[in-house]
């Protein structure tokens, strides 16, 4: 995990300390202006250490015999406050701190009898800092439990779909292949995901699934469109030359990240696509995932063929090379889905 990412969370659960805390402090100055007499109780307990320890000190009593008689009088006190909250009609937790998480009380970790580890909020914490990384709100219905390939045809049809089998055929090995492809995703052996297809056919839902899996087990997304990624190319060029200050967080990811997702390449206007920038980053990302998970998938309306006749051939035989290439078949889902809500199937 990135050390960007945990000054991140670290900051958040100092936030949540001190609401935390602020929120503590709100509900006594309620409590005190209501029961003026719990004041001096909370003082009595606060200053009963210090005067306990000179007792300690003075030696006059034996050690145990001060400590309990210290218990005792703090329980004696906090028996009265307890009273003076219920007689006003408080709770009796009321001036307790409210934990975001009264599992670590704020802190992140736990104590787990060896030594401390990671809560479960501090976990979750990670995954929803890389939703929001991802750089796309992923819609929470996208994942594989959703899946359905009853949205698609069981009847064969070669001329009309392209493809040799149904595309219900077509789309289940299609999502395997996706499982695999997460299964796999530390081996540097597991190939890229190429998704072509015409409009509606699944291909950014099936790249959601993946995304939401990798990221539930901690992985680090982005996604972007093909003409955003250009964008951000096109402004790091532009920008990191002339400011001193210019944050390259964005244009760093595209070649770091451990998921990228290229949505509709050959969408972008001509201009603003750079092909050697794309050589340039399926080339890195293909030499960082010998050492570390470096995946892209790439998602296109158009086939490989017209996509050679608007990028560089080098581009193609890359993707060719290092990319499991599927076809998405069958009919518009989103058309599907419209009529199925009318009409129940
Ligand atoms: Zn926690």
């Amino acid at each position: 995990m990135n050390r960007n990412i945990q000054a991140i969370i670290k900051r958040e659960y100092e936030k949540r300390q001190k609401s935390a805390y602020d929120r503590l402090l709100e509900k006594e100055a309620e409590v005190y202006s209501k029961i003026p007499r719990l004041r001096d109780i909370d003082n009595e307990i606060k200053t009963c250490g210090i005067r306990y320890n000179k007792m300690l000190l003075a030696g006059r009593k034996p050690a145990y015999k001060v400590v309990e008689e210290l218990q005792r009088k703090i329980d004696e006190l906090k028996n009265i406050k307890k009273e003076l909250l219920a007689a006003a009609g408080y709770p009796l937790n009321y001036l307790e701190m409210e934990y975001f998480c009264p599992r670590c009380k704020d802190t992140g970790f736990v104590d787990n009898g060896t030594g401390s580890e990671k809560c479960v909020c501090y976990r979750q914490m990670v995954i929803n800092f890389l939703y929001d990384q991802s750089g796309h709100k992923l819609i929470e219905n996208e994942n594989f439990s959703f899946f359905n390939e009853k949205y698609y045809s069981s009847g064969v049809d070669k001329i009309k779909y392209g493809i040799e089998v149904s595309p219900r055929e077509n789309i289940l090995a299609i999502k395997n292949s996706c499982l695999r492809f997460v299964d796999n995703f530390d081996s540097p052996a597991e190939k890229n995901l190429f998704f072509s297809g015409p409009t509606g056919t699944g291909k950014t839902f099936m790249a959601n699934c993946v995304a939401m899996e990798l990221i539930n087990r901690g992985y680090t997304i982005l996604y972007q469109t093909a003409s955003m990624l250009f964008n951000t190319i096109n402004e790091y060029r532009i920008r990191s030359f002339r400011e001193m200050d210019y944050d390259d967080t964005d244009y760093k990811n595209i070649f770091e990240v451990e998921l990228l997702i290229i949505d509709d390449l050959g969408t972008e206007s001509p201009s603003d696509a750079r092909y050697a920038e794309l050589l340039t980053i399926l080339n890195t990302r293909q030499i960082n995932n010998l050492s570390k998970p470096c995946k892209t998938i790439i998602s296109t309306n158009i086939g490989l063929k017209k996509l050679q006749e608007y990028y560089d051939e080098r581009v193609i035989s890359r993707i060719i090379g290092c990319f499991n290439i599927f076809r998405f078949a069958g009919e518009d889902i989103r058309g599907i889905k419209k009529l199925s809500s009318k009409q129940p199937v």
